[in-house]
């Protein structure tokens, strides 16, 4: 399978040479969320979007007829979206929805990706993965997951009527859990302090795996699975 991170950058105003996308992960012909109109010109057989946030789909606001499936954890109005609840074969790959929590407002899913004896999980952002879903993760070929922040913890905040949190985890919160069940874990989706100063950031994030088992992409990283890694 080939895995390109088509973007890296978080919901932020910074950007910098090799982070300027926002989040699109295209496996084989399919792509998972659609941060940016263009990356519909790489035609994918189907879009999954992980949750209707505007850098994960750009068209929240717009008119505009995709022209392939879009599956979403939810429906969205004047759209035509697929909701998923269970796996999707397309391409000769199944896609498996994994709930997560990340907002108050929207809906949210990972995808678990399963073609020619890999499995990938995508999660986009995220708090945590919901509790009944977390111990059926299997052994993990690749986890590619989320970098908005560099503090354990990560910024969660709770919904003042219902006492819900929302947010993101931290960075080493996700390495954490996903180490032992994943053979690598790449980073994307960066947040505001990556760019503050990005070499050390990268060496920062990568000393939290061991050797070589964590990394972070910048835009257009192509993993071939079943080959190098
Ligand atoms: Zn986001
Ligand atoms: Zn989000």
């Amino acid at each position: 399978m080939r895995i390109e991170i088509l973007g890296t950058r978080g919901h932020i105003e910074v950007s910098a040479p090799g982070h300027e996308l926002h989040s699109g992960v295209l496996m084989d012909d399919v792509l998972f969320d659609l941060g940016e109109r263009h990356y519909l010109d790489r035609s994918p057989r189907a879009v999954f979007i992980t949750h209707f946030h505007e850098d994960h789909a750009f068209f929240l606001n717009e008119d505009v007829d995709i022209g392939v499936p879009v599956y979403a954890p939810e429906r969205l109005a004047g759209h035509k979206v697929k909701v998923i609840r269970s796996t999707v074969e397309v391409d000769g790959m199944s896609v498996t929805p994994v709930p997560t929590n990340h907002s108050e407002k929207v809906r949210s899913c990972g995808y678990l990706v399963e073609k020619d004896m890999q499995r990938v999980l995508y999660t986009g952002d995220l708090l945590s993965i919901q509790r009944r879903y977390r111990d059926r993760l299997p052994d993990l070929d690749l986890v590619i997951t989320e970098g908005s922040f560099i503090r354990r913890g990560g910024l969660v905040r709770r919904d003042p009527e219902t006492g819900r949190p929302h947010g993101h985890t931290g960075i080493p919160d996700l390495v954490s859990f996903f180490s032992p069940i994943a053979r690598r874990v790449v980073i994307t989706h960066l947040g505001s302090w990556f760019f503050h100063d990005i070499p050390a950031a990268v060496q920062k994030i990568e000393s939290l795996g061991l050797e070589g088992q964590v990394i972070v992409a910048e835009d257009g990283t192509v993993l071939e699975l079943g080959s190098d890694i």
